[in-house]
Protein backbone atom coordinates (compact mmCIF):
# COMPACT_ATOMS: atom_id res chain seq x y z
CA UNK A 1 0.00 0.00 0.00
CA UNK A 2 1.27 3.51 -0.82
CA UNK A 3 -0.68 5.26 2.23
CA UNK A 4 -2.39 4.98 5.36
CA UNK A 5 -4.54 7.51 6.74
CA UNK A 6 -4.92 6.39 10.10
CA UNK A 7 -6.30 7.52 13.76
CA UNK A 8 -8.66 10.26 11.75
CA UNK A 9 -12.60 10.95 12.14
CA UNK A 10 -13.18 10.29 8.57
CA UNK A 11 -16.54 11.65 7.13
CA UNK A 12 -17.09 9.29 3.81
CA UNK A 13 -20.33 10.82 2.72
CA UNK A 14 -20.42 7.39 1.63
CA UNK A 15 -24.05 5.80 3.27
CA UNK A 16 -22.27 2.19 3.07
CA UNK A 17 -19.98 3.24 5.68
CA UNK A 18 -20.62 6.96 7.12
CA UNK A 19 -17.66 7.41 8.98
CA UNK A 20 -14.30 5.42 9.52
CA UNK A 21 -10.86 6.27 10.80
CA UNK A 22 -8.34 5.28 8.24
CA UNK A 23 -8.31 4.57 4.87
CA UNK A 24 -5.67 2.78 2.58
CA UNK A 25 -4.69 4.46 -0.69
CA UNK A 26 -3.01 2.54 -3.71
CA UNK A 27 -1.99 4.60 -7.08
CA UNK A 28 -3.84 7.11 -6.26
CA UNK A 29 -6.97 4.80 -6.33
CA UNK A 30 -9.11 4.11 -1.98
CA UNK A 31 -8.38 0.78 -1.60
CA UNK A 32 -10.06 0.26 1.37
CA UNK A 33 -11.52 1.66 4.48
CA UNK A 34 -12.36 1.15 7.99
CA UNK A 35 -10.65 0.77 11.67
CA UNK A 36 -6.96 1.66 12.31
CA UNK A 37 -6.49 -1.71 13.11
CA UNK A 38 -8.00 -2.88 9.73
CA UNK A 39 -6.15 -0.75 7.52
CA UNK A 40 -2.82 -1.04 9.39
CA UNK A 41 -2.37 -4.98 8.71
CA UNK A 42 -2.09 -3.49 4.88
CA UNK A 43 1.05 -2.21 6.14
CA UNK A 44 4.21 -2.78 3.89
CA UNK A 45 7.84 -1.50 4.19
CA UNK A 46 6.83 1.07 1.30
CA UNK A 47 3.68 2.39 2.96
CA UNK A 48 3.65 5.77 4.15
CA UNK A 49 1.72 6.08 7.56
CA UNK A 50 -0.43 9.00 7.71
CA UNK A 51 -1.50 9.76 11.24
CA UNK A 52 -4.38 12.21 11.25
CA UNK A 53 -4.13 13.05 15.10
CA UNK A 54 -8.00 12.34 15.72
CA UNK A 55 -8.63 15.13 12.63
CA UNK A 56 -11.75 15.27 10.87
CA UNK A 57 -11.21 14.34 7.08
CA UNK A 58 -13.33 14.58 4.24
CA UNK A 59 -14.03 13.82 0.57
CA UNK A 60 -11.75 17.28 -0.89
CA UNK A 61 -14.22 20.06 -2.00
CA UNK A 62 -15.82 20.51 -5.45
CA UNK A 63 -16.16 24.11 -6.40
CA UNK A 64 -19.43 23.47 -8.78
CA UNK A 65 -18.63 26.87 -10.22
CA UNK A 66 -16.10 29.88 -10.56
CA UNK A 67 -13.49 31.34 -13.10
CA UNK A 68 -10.68 30.49 -11.99
CA UNK A 69 -8.75 32.12 -15.02
CA UNK A 70 -10.54 35.46 -14.74
CA UNK A 71 -9.81 35.07 -10.99
CA UNK A 72 -6.01 35.51 -11.84
CA UNK A 73 -6.54 38.11 -14.77
CA UNK A 74 -8.86 40.10 -11.64
CA UNK A 75 -5.77 39.83 -9.38
CA UNK A 76 -3.27 41.59 -11.31
CA UNK A 77 -5.58 44.89 -11.61
CA UNK A 78 -6.36 47.77 -9.17
CA UNK A 79 -8.66 46.03 -6.82
CA UNK A 80 -11.61 48.53 -5.45
CA UNK A 81 -13.13 45.64 -3.66
CA UNK A 82 -12.06 47.33 0.39
CA UNK A 83 -12.89 50.78 -0.81
CA UNK A 84 -15.65 51.75 1.55
CA UNK A 85 -16.25 55.66 0.22
CA UNK A 86 -16.19 56.74 -3.30
CA UNK A 87 -14.02 59.06 -2.80
CA UNK A 88 -11.39 56.55 -2.28
CA UNK A 89 -11.93 55.35 -5.33
CA UNK A 90 -11.41 57.92 -7.10
CA UNK A 91 -8.05 58.77 -4.64
CA UNK A 92 -6.77 55.51 -6.12
CA UNK A 93 -7.82 55.42 -9.66
CA UNK A 94 -6.01 58.86 -9.66
CA UNK A 95 -2.89 57.34 -7.83
CA UNK A 96 -2.62 54.87 -10.51
CA UNK A 97 -2.78 57.43 -13.45
CA UNK A 98 -0.31 60.03 -11.80
CA UNK A 99 2.23 56.00 -11.99
CA UNK A 100 1.30 55.72 -15.54
CA UNK A 101 2.06 59.14 -16.50
CA UNK A 102 5.30 59.17 -14.46
CA UNK A 103 6.37 56.07 -15.63
CA UNK A 104 5.35 57.45 -19.46
CA UNK A 105 3.10 54.69 -20.04
CA UNK A 106 -0.17 57.25 -20.05
CA UNK A 107 -1.21 55.47 -23.03
CA UNK A 108 -2.00 52.25 -20.75
CA UNK A 109 -5.12 51.68 -19.34
CA UNK A 110 -5.78 52.51 -15.50
CA UNK A 111 -8.31 49.08 -15.30
CA UNK A 112 -9.56 48.53 -11.78
CA UNK A 113 -12.03 46.01 -10.84
CA UNK A 114 -14.87 44.84 -7.92
CA UNK A 115 -16.08 47.84 -6.77
CA UNK A 116 -19.27 47.84 -4.96
CA UNK A 117 -20.66 50.93 -4.32
CA UNK A 118 -23.15 49.38 -2.15
CA UNK A 119 -20.77 49.56 0.71
CA UNK A 120 -19.82 53.14 0.27
CA UNK A 121 -21.12 55.28 2.70
CA UNK A 122 -20.39 59.14 1.16
CA UNK A 123 -21.63 58.25 -2.10
CA UNK A 124 -23.58 55.58 -3.57
CA UNK A 125 -23.58 56.65 -7.50
CA UNK A 126 -21.11 54.91 -9.61
CA UNK A 127 -18.78 57.40 -10.45
CA UNK A 128 -19.49 59.09 -14.36
CA UNK A 129 -16.99 59.54 -17.03
CA UNK A 130 -16.93 62.87 -15.58
CA UNK A 131 -16.06 62.01 -12.80
CA UNK A 132 -13.15 59.67 -13.76
CA UNK A 133 -12.02 62.48 -15.81
CA UNK A 134 -11.16 64.26 -13.07
CA UNK A 135 -9.02 61.16 -11.18
CA UNK A 136 -7.81 59.62 -13.94
CA UNK A 137 -7.36 62.52 -16.58
CA UNK A 138 -6.52 61.26 -20.39
CA UNK A 139 -5.12 58.64 -19.54
CA UNK A 140 -8.25 55.63 -20.67
CA UNK A 141 -9.73 54.41 -17.21
CA UNK A 142 -11.97 51.68 -16.86
CA UNK A 143 -13.73 50.36 -13.79
CA UNK A 144 -15.40 46.90 -13.33
CA UNK A 145 -18.76 46.14 -10.57
CA UNK A 146 -17.81 43.31 -8.64
CA UNK A 147 -20.40 41.68 -10.06
CA UNK A 148 -18.75 41.96 -13.96
CA UNK A 149 -22.11 43.21 -15.42
CA UNK A 150 -21.56 47.16 -15.35
CA UNK A 151 -18.28 48.76 -15.93
CA UNK A 152 -17.98 52.55 -15.81
CA UNK A 153 -15.50 54.38 -18.07
CA UNK A 154 -13.74 57.89 -18.50
CA UNK A 155 -14.09 59.88 -21.92
CA UNK A 156 -10.81 59.13 -22.80
CA UNK A 157 -11.92 55.25 -22.88
CA UNK A 158 -14.84 55.96 -24.11
CA UNK A 159 -13.32 57.85 -27.32
CA UNK A 160 -10.59 54.51 -27.77
CA UNK A 161 -13.40 52.50 -27.52
CA UNK A 162 -15.94 54.82 -30.10
CA UNK A 163 -18.82 55.09 -27.70
CA UNK A 164 -18.69 58.78 -27.53
CA UNK A 165 -20.22 59.13 -30.68
CA UNK A 166 -23.58 57.60 -29.74
CA UNK A 167 -26.70 59.11 -29.21
CA UNK A 168 -29.51 58.42 -27.06
CA UNK A 169 -32.50 56.48 -28.44
CA UNK A 170 -29.91 55.61 -31.53
CA UNK A 171 -27.16 53.35 -29.79
CA UNK A 172 -27.36 49.92 -29.85
CA UNK A 173 -25.34 49.70 -27.20
CA UNK A 174 -26.65 48.46 -23.34
CA UNK A 175 -25.36 52.09 -21.59
CA UNK A 176 -26.07 55.32 -19.81
CA UNK A 177 -26.60 58.85 -21.36
CA UNK A 178 -26.11 62.47 -18.87
CA UNK A 179 -28.62 65.20 -19.15
CA UNK A 180 -27.05 66.78 -22.19
CA UNK A 181 -27.10 63.49 -24.71
CA UNK A 182 -23.69 62.34 -24.05
CA UNK A 183 -22.13 59.21 -23.12
CA UNK A 184 -22.41 59.12 -19.00
CA UNK A 185 -19.63 56.12 -18.91
CA UNK A 186 -21.49 53.56 -17.54
CA UNK A 187 -22.08 50.34 -20.12
CA UNK A 188 -23.81 47.01 -18.87
CA UNK A 189 -23.57 43.18 -19.62
CA UNK A 190 -21.70 42.34 -23.11
CA UNK A 191 -21.09 46.08 -23.48
CA UNK A 192 -19.41 46.07 -20.24
CA UNK A 193 -16.97 43.83 -21.11
CA UNK A 194 -16.38 46.33 -24.62
CA UNK A 195 -13.09 47.51 -23.14
CA UNK A 196 -11.22 43.93 -23.34
CA UNK A 197 -11.20 44.45 -27.04
CA UNK A 198 -8.13 46.41 -26.15
CA UNK A 199 -6.71 43.82 -23.57
CA UNK A 200 -3.84 41.95 -25.39
CA UNK A 201 -4.39 37.76 -25.49
CA UNK A 202 -2.60 36.18 -23.05
CA UNK A 203 -0.23 33.12 -24.55
CA UNK A 204 -0.19 29.99 -24.00
CA UNK A 205 3.02 29.97 -21.76
CA UNK A 206 1.30 33.20 -19.54
CA UNK A 207 -1.90 31.12 -19.07
CA UNK A 208 0.18 28.02 -17.70
CA UNK A 209 1.60 29.85 -15.16
CA UNK A 210 -1.69 31.32 -13.95
CA UNK A 211 -3.18 27.94 -14.09
CA UNK A 212 -0.43 26.82 -12.06
CA UNK A 213 -0.57 29.26 -9.41
CA UNK A 214 -4.20 28.96 -9.21
CA UNK A 215 -5.11 25.48 -9.27
CA UNK A 216 -2.05 25.75 -5.80
CA UNK A 217 -3.96 28.58 -4.07
CA UNK A 218 -7.20 26.49 -4.32
CA UNK A 219 -5.52 23.31 -2.96
CA UNK A 220 -4.62 25.59 0.17
CA UNK A 221 -8.61 26.04 0.27
CA UNK A 222 -9.22 22.36 0.44
CA UNK A 223 -10.54 22.25 -3.16
CA UNK A 224 -9.67 18.94 -5.27
CA UNK A 225 -11.72 19.84 -8.31
CA UNK A 226 -13.50 23.37 -9.49
CA UNK A 227 -16.16 23.77 -12.43
CA UNK A 228 -14.24 26.42 -14.00
CA UNK A 229 -16.07 29.23 -16.51
CA UNK A 230 -13.06 30.65 -18.13
CA UNK A 231 -13.23 30.87 -22.04
CA UNK A 232 -14.36 34.06 -23.72
CA UNK A 233 -13.60 35.72 -19.96
CA UNK A 234 -10.37 37.74 -20.39
CA UNK A 235 -10.04 38.51 -24.31
CA UNK A 236 -13.45 37.50 -25.58
CA UNK A 237 -13.84 36.36 -29.06
CA UNK A 238 -9.99 35.57 -28.70
CA UNK A 239 -8.83 33.59 -26.30
CA UNK A 240 -10.64 30.18 -26.30
CA UNK A 241 -7.63 28.71 -28.31
CA UNK A 242 -4.85 29.80 -26.24
CA UNK A 243 -6.68 28.63 -22.84
CA UNK A 244 -7.67 25.40 -24.25
CA UNK A 245 -3.47 24.62 -25.02
CA UNK A 246 -2.98 26.00 -21.65
CA UNK A 247 -5.12 23.34 -19.96
CA UNK A 248 -3.51 21.04 -21.90
CA UNK A 249 0.10 21.59 -21.54
CA UNK A 250 -0.61 22.24 -17.81
CA UNK A 251 -2.64 18.73 -16.98
CA UNK A 252 0.04 16.49 -19.26
CA UNK A 253 3.16 18.02 -17.38
CA UNK A 254 1.28 18.10 -14.13
CA UNK A 255 1.12 21.51 -13.07
CA UNK A 256 -1.89 21.05 -12.20
CA UNK A 257 -2.76 20.29 -8.46
CA UNK A 258 -6.43 19.78 -9.05
CA UNK A 259 -8.89 18.89 -11.24
CA UNK A 260 -11.16 21.52 -13.45
CA UNK A 261 -14.15 20.44 -14.96
CA UNK A 262 -14.69 23.61 -17.32
CA UNK A 263 -17.98 24.89 -18.07
CA UNK A 264 -16.97 26.27 -21.69
CA UNK A 265 -18.50 29.85 -22.48
CA UNK A 266 -19.32 30.05 -25.65
CA UNK A 267 -22.44 32.64 -26.75
CA UNK A 268 -22.23 32.24 -30.49
CA UNK A 269 -24.02 29.74 -32.48
CA UNK A 270 -21.31 29.17 -35.48
CA UNK A 271 -18.19 29.28 -32.55
CA UNK A 272 -20.36 26.68 -30.45
CA UNK A 273 -20.58 24.13 -33.42
CA UNK A 274 -17.11 24.55 -34.04
CA UNK A 275 -16.23 24.11 -30.42
CA UNK A 276 -18.41 21.05 -30.10
CA UNK A 277 -17.05 19.80 -32.98
CA UNK A 278 -13.31 20.29 -32.44
CA UNK A 279 -14.17 19.35 -28.13
CA UNK A 280 -16.36 16.98 -27.88
CA UNK A 281 -18.26 16.81 -24.37
CA UNK A 282 -15.52 14.83 -22.42
CA UNK A 283 -13.02 16.02 -23.47
CA UNK A 284 -9.85 15.15 -21.43
CA UNK A 285 -6.25 15.95 -20.45
CA UNK A 286 -4.84 13.86 -18.23
CA UNK A 287 -6.75 13.29 -15.40
CA UNK A 288 -6.75 16.78 -14.36
CA UNK A 289 -9.04 18.60 -17.05
CA UNK A 290 -12.32 17.64 -18.72
CA UNK A 291 -14.60 19.45 -20.94
CA UNK A 292 -17.90 19.07 -18.76
CA UNK A 293 -20.54 21.63 -19.96
CA UNK A 294 -21.63 24.94 -22.10
CA UNK A 295 -22.10 28.05 -20.13
CA UNK A 296 -24.73 30.49 -21.51
CA UNK A 297 -25.61 33.99 -19.85
CA UNK A 298 -28.96 34.30 -19.09
CA UNK A 299 -29.02 37.73 -17.22
CA UNK A 300 -27.25 40.37 -15.37
CA UNK A 301 -26.90 40.93 -11.38
CA UNK A 302 -29.43 42.16 -8.91
CA UNK A 303 -27.35 44.90 -7.35
CA UNK A 304 -27.21 46.57 -11.13
CA UNK A 305 -30.87 46.06 -11.69
CA UNK A 306 -30.09 44.02 -15.04
CA UNK A 307 -31.07 40.47 -13.76
CA UNK A 308 -34.24 39.36 -15.61
CA UNK A 309 -37.72 39.33 -13.37
CA UNK A 310 -40.52 37.73 -14.00
CA UNK A 311 -42.36 40.31 -12.28
CA UNK A 312 -40.73 44.21 -11.61
CA UNK A 313 -38.07 45.76 -8.93
CA UNK A 314 -40.12 46.73 -6.00
CA UNK A 315 -37.50 49.64 -5.42
CA UNK A 316 -36.83 50.43 -9.65
CA UNK A 317 -40.09 49.92 -11.24
CA UNK A 318 -38.77 51.62 -14.45
CA UNK A 319 -35.91 48.68 -14.48
CA UNK A 320 -36.66 45.72 -16.96
CA UNK A 321 -33.35 43.39 -16.57
CA UNK A 322 -31.29 42.45 -19.18
CA UNK A 323 -31.68 39.76 -21.13
CA UNK A 324 -28.73 38.59 -22.88
CA UNK A 325 -30.00 36.57 -25.70
CA UNK A 326 -33.57 36.15 -27.21
CA UNK A 327 -35.73 33.02 -26.75
CA UNK A 328 -34.51 32.17 -30.36
CA UNK A 329 -30.75 32.41 -29.98
CA UNK A 330 -30.88 30.62 -26.95
CA UNK A 331 -32.35 27.71 -27.67
CA UNK A 332 -30.57 27.36 -30.72
CA UNK A 333 -27.53 27.52 -28.88
CA UNK A 334 -28.90 25.08 -26.18
CA UNK A 335 -30.24 23.20 -29.52
CA UNK A 336 -26.35 22.63 -30.61
CA UNK A 337 -25.10 21.81 -26.83
CA UNK A 338 -27.09 19.27 -26.88
CA UNK A 339 -27.50 17.45 -30.08
CA UNK A 340 -23.68 17.11 -29.11
CA UNK A 341 -24.66 15.55 -25.51
CA UNK A 342 -23.26 18.88 -23.86
CA UNK A 343 -25.55 20.10 -21.10
CA UNK A 344 -26.15 23.68 -20.60
CA UNK A 345 -25.37 25.57 -17.02
CA UNK A 346 -26.51 28.93 -17.59
CA UNK A 347 -26.30 31.97 -15.41
CA UNK A 348 -29.39 33.44 -14.10
CA UNK A 349 -30.02 35.29 -11.19
CA UNK A 350 -34.24 36.61 -11.88
CA UNK A 351 -37.22 34.61 -12.01
CA UNK A 352 -37.29 36.23 -15.67
CA UNK A 353 -34.08 34.73 -17.40
CA UNK A 354 -34.72 31.40 -15.72
CA UNK A 355 -37.74 30.64 -17.41
CA UNK A 356 -36.58 31.58 -20.65
CA UNK A 357 -33.87 28.60 -19.40
CA UNK A 358 -36.30 25.96 -18.69
CA UNK A 359 -38.68 26.90 -21.59
CA UNK A 360 -35.21 26.35 -23.62
CA UNK A 361 -34.35 23.02 -21.69
CA UNK A 362 -37.70 21.56 -22.55
CA UNK A 363 -38.05 22.94 -25.54
CA UNK A 364 -34.58 20.72 -26.77
CA UNK A 365 -35.20 17.90 -24.81
CA UNK A 366 -38.66 17.50 -26.46
CA UNK A 367 -37.01 17.55 -29.59
CA UNK A 368 -33.62 15.27 -29.03
CA UNK A 369 -34.71 13.23 -25.92
CA UNK A 370 -31.30 12.23 -24.05
CA UNK A 371 -30.68 10.26 -21.08
CA UNK A 372 -29.01 11.43 -18.40
CA UNK A 373 -28.05 15.06 -19.57
CA UNK A 374 -27.56 17.38 -16.74
CA UNK A 375 -28.52 21.00 -17.64
CA UNK A 376 -28.12 23.04 -14.88
CA UNK A 377 -28.97 26.30 -13.67
CA UNK A 378 -26.22 28.47 -12.03
CA UNK A 379 -26.65 31.04 -8.99
CA UNK A 380 -30.51 30.36 -8.44
CA UNK A 381 -31.65 33.30 -6.59
CA UNK A 382 -34.55 35.07 -7.52
CA UNK A 383 -36.86 32.71 -8.32
CA UNK A 384 -40.59 31.27 -7.73
CA UNK A 385 -41.83 28.08 -6.08
CA UNK A 386 -43.34 27.12 -9.45
CA UNK A 387 -39.52 26.96 -10.67
CA UNK A 388 -37.99 24.47 -7.99
CA UNK A 389 -40.68 21.74 -8.46
CA UNK A 390 -39.85 22.48 -12.93
CA UNK A 391 -36.26 21.93 -12.24
CA UNK A 392 -37.13 18.81 -10.28
CA UNK A 393 -39.33 17.51 -13.55
CA UNK A 394 -36.88 18.29 -15.63
CA UNK A 395 -33.62 17.08 -13.52
CA UNK A 396 -32.27 20.40 -14.12
CA UNK A 397 -29.68 21.12 -11.38
CA UNK A 398 -29.15 24.07 -9.12
CA UNK A 399 -25.22 25.58 -8.85
CA UNK A 400 -25.76 27.78 -5.82
CA UNK A 401 -23.21 30.58 -4.26
CA UNK A 402 -24.66 30.49 -0.41
CA UNK A 403 -21.95 32.95 0.63
CA UNK A 404 -24.14 35.62 -1.53
CA UNK A 405 -26.33 35.17 0.51
CA UNK A 406 -23.67 37.94 2.77
CA UNK A 407 -24.10 40.61 0.42
CA UNK A 408 -27.83 39.50 -1.02
CA UNK A 409 -29.46 39.55 2.44
CA UNK A 410 -29.49 43.15 2.12
CA UNK A 411 -30.83 43.66 -0.70
CA UNK A 412 -32.89 40.86 -1.87
CA UNK A 413 -36.19 42.12 -0.25
CA UNK A 414 -36.02 45.92 -1.50
CA UNK A 415 -35.93 44.40 -4.75
CA UNK A 416 -38.15 42.00 -5.59
CA UNK A 417 -40.47 42.20 -1.58
CA UNK A 418 -40.82 39.74 0.84
CA UNK A 419 -43.26 37.53 -1.49
CA UNK A 420 -40.45 36.59 -4.05
CA UNK A 421 -37.52 37.01 -1.87
CA UNK A 422 -39.21 34.24 0.80
CA UNK A 423 -39.17 32.04 -2.62
CA UNK A 424 -35.73 33.02 -3.51
CA UNK A 425 -32.23 30.79 -2.60
CA UNK A 426 -34.33 28.56 -1.13
CA UNK A 427 -31.80 25.90 -0.94
CA UNK A 428 -34.08 23.64 1.67
CA UNK A 429 -36.54 23.09 -1.18
CA UNK A 430 -34.09 22.12 -3.85
CA UNK A 431 -32.62 19.33 -1.04
CA UNK A 432 -36.56 18.49 -0.12
CA UNK A 433 -37.42 18.22 -3.59
CA UNK A 434 -34.18 15.84 -3.97
CA UNK A 435 -32.76 18.69 -7.04
CA UNK A 436 -28.87 18.11 -7.47
CA UNK A 437 -27.86 21.24 -5.41
CA UNK A 438 -23.83 22.10 -5.51
CA UNK A 439 -22.25 25.03 -4.10
CA UNK A 440 -19.40 26.88 -5.39
CA UNK A 441 -18.36 30.27 -5.09
CA UNK A 442 -18.68 32.16 -9.02
CA UNK A 443 -14.85 33.63 -7.69
CA UNK A 444 -13.74 36.24 -7.88
CA UNK A 445 -17.21 37.30 -7.16
CA UNK A 446 -16.28 35.90 -3.74
CA UNK A 447 -13.40 33.70 -2.58
CA UNK A 448 -13.41 30.37 -3.40
CA UNK A 449 -13.66 29.47 -0.08
CA UNK A 450 -15.97 26.45 0.98
CA UNK A 451 -15.54 27.12 4.32
CA UNK A 452 -17.46 30.44 4.61
CA UNK A 453 -19.76 29.28 2.01
CA UNK A 454 -20.96 25.75 4.38
CA UNK A 455 -20.99 28.58 7.24
CA UNK A 456 -23.64 30.63 5.32
CA UNK A 457 -25.45 27.58 3.58
CA UNK A 458 -25.94 26.26 7.25
CA UNK A 459 -26.74 29.92 8.98
CA UNK A 460 -28.07 32.17 6.36
CA UNK A 461 -26.67 34.81 8.46
CA UNK A 462 -27.53 37.82 7.60
CA UNK A 463 -24.88 40.08 9.01
CA UNK A 464 -27.24 41.94 11.14
CA UNK A 465 -26.90 39.45 14.19
CA UNK A 466 -29.53 37.50 12.73
CA UNK A 467 -30.69 34.46 10.27
CA UNK A 468 -31.99 35.67 6.28
CA UNK A 469 -34.77 33.18 6.15
CA UNK A 470 -33.58 30.58 8.31
CA UNK A 471 -36.22 27.87 6.53
CA UNK A 472 -34.51 27.98 3.90
CA UNK A 473 -31.45 26.77 4.94
CA UNK A 474 -29.39 23.01 4.42
CA UNK A 475 -28.51 20.89 7.02
CA UNK A 476 -24.55 20.27 7.96
CA UNK A 477 -24.63 17.12 6.18
CA UNK A 478 -26.43 18.42 3.21
CA UNK A 479 -23.95 21.60 3.15
CA UNK A 480 -21.13 18.94 2.70
CA UNK A 481 -22.50 17.16 0.10
CA UNK A 482 -23.14 20.17 -2.03
CA UNK A 483 -19.24 20.66 -1.71
CA UNK A 484 -18.30 16.85 -2.43
CA UNK A 485 -20.35 14.71 -3.90
CA UNK A 486 -23.10 16.81 -5.40
CA UNK A 487 -19.77 18.59 -7.22
CA UNK A 488 -18.45 15.26 -8.63
CA UNK A 489 -22.34 14.47 -10.15
CA UNK A 490 -22.46 17.87 -11.84
CA UNK A 491 -18.93 16.42 -13.69
CA UNK A 492 -20.55 13.48 -14.32
CA UNK A 493 -18.18 12.08 -12.02
CA UNK A 494 -20.14 10.47 -8.97
CA UNK A 495 -18.57 7.45 -9.96
CA UNK A 496 -14.99 8.29 -9.41
CA UNK A 497 -14.94 11.66 -7.25
CA UNK A 498 -16.79 13.36 -4.26
CA UNK A 499 -17.01 10.20 -1.50
CA UNK A 500 -14.67 8.73 0.05
CA UNK A 501 -15.35 5.14 -1.45
CA UNK A 502 -13.07 2.06 -2.52
CA UNK A 503 -12.35 2.38 -6.45
CA UNK A 504 -12.57 6.17 -6.25
CA UNK A 505 -10.06 8.73 -6.33
CA UNK A 506 -8.04 9.50 -3.03
CA UNK A 507 -9.13 13.22 -2.84
CA UNK A 508 -9.55 14.56 0.65
CA UNK A 509 -9.37 17.48 2.96
CA UNK A 510 -8.13 17.31 6.23
CA UNK A 511 -9.94 20.00 8.75
CA UNK A 512 -8.86 21.33 12.09
CA UNK A 513 -12.69 20.52 13.47
CA UNK A 514 -15.39 18.22 12.98
CA UNK A 515 -18.04 20.44 10.89
CA UNK A 516 -20.55 17.63 12.55
CA UNK A 517 -20.13 18.41 15.73
CA UNK A 518 -19.61 22.19 16.38
CA UNK A 519 -21.56 25.04 17.12
CA UNK A 520 -22.30 26.83 13.54
CA UNK A 521 -20.94 30.03 14.81
CA UNK A 522 -17.70 28.02 15.15
CA UNK A 523 -17.50 27.11 11.03
CA UNK A 524 -15.70 29.95 9.95
CA UNK A 525 -12.66 29.19 12.47
CA UNK A 526 -12.17 25.93 10.66
CA UNK A 527 -8.72 25.80 9.35
CA UNK A 528 -7.40 23.43 5.92
CA UNK A 529 -4.82 20.85 7.38
CA UNK A 530 -4.00 19.10 4.48
CA UNK A 531 -5.58 18.58 1.33
CA UNK A 532 -4.96 15.17 -0.80
CA UNK A 533 -5.36 14.69 -4.78
CA UNK A 534 -5.12 11.31 -6.34
CA UNK A 535 -3.38 10.53 -3.17
CA UNK A 536 -0.77 12.98 -3.67
CA UNK A 537 -0.62 15.86 -0.77
CA UNK A 538 -0.91 19.17 -3.09
CA UNK A 539 -0.96 21.06 0.07
CA UNK A 540 -0.23 20.88 3.73
CA UNK A 541 -0.54 23.61 6.43
ZN1 LIG B 1 -19.99 33.11 -12.70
Amino acid sequence: MDRIFYNGVIKTVDDAYPVVSAVCVQGGIIMHVGSDEEMLKYKTENTELIDLQGKFMLPGFIDSHMHMILTHYQNMQLDLGACKTKKEVLELLKAEADRHRAEGREHEWVNAVNFNQDYWTDDKNIPTRLELDEAAGDVPCRILRCCGHTASHNTKALQIMDVMKEKPGETKLNMKFLADGTPQGQLFEGDAELASQYVEVPSVEEYVQWIKEETANCAKLGLVAIHSDDLNMVAPGRDVQNVMDAYKVAAETGQMSIKVYEQCRIEEAELLKEFVKKYPRGTTFGTRFVTTSIKEMGDGSLGAHSAVLRGSYANDPEAKGVQVHSDEEMFELFQIAHDAGYPVVVHCIGDGAVEQVLNGIEHVQNNNPLPDIRNGVVHCQIMGTDQLYRMQRNNVLAYVQPVFCRADAGIVDDCVGPEVAKQSYNWRLFEDLGVHQSGGSDCPVEPCDPIPNIYYAVTRDNGKGGSWYPENAVTMEEAIRMFTIEGAYAGYAEATRGSITVGKYADFVVLSQDLTKIDPKDILKTKVLMTVVEGETVYEA
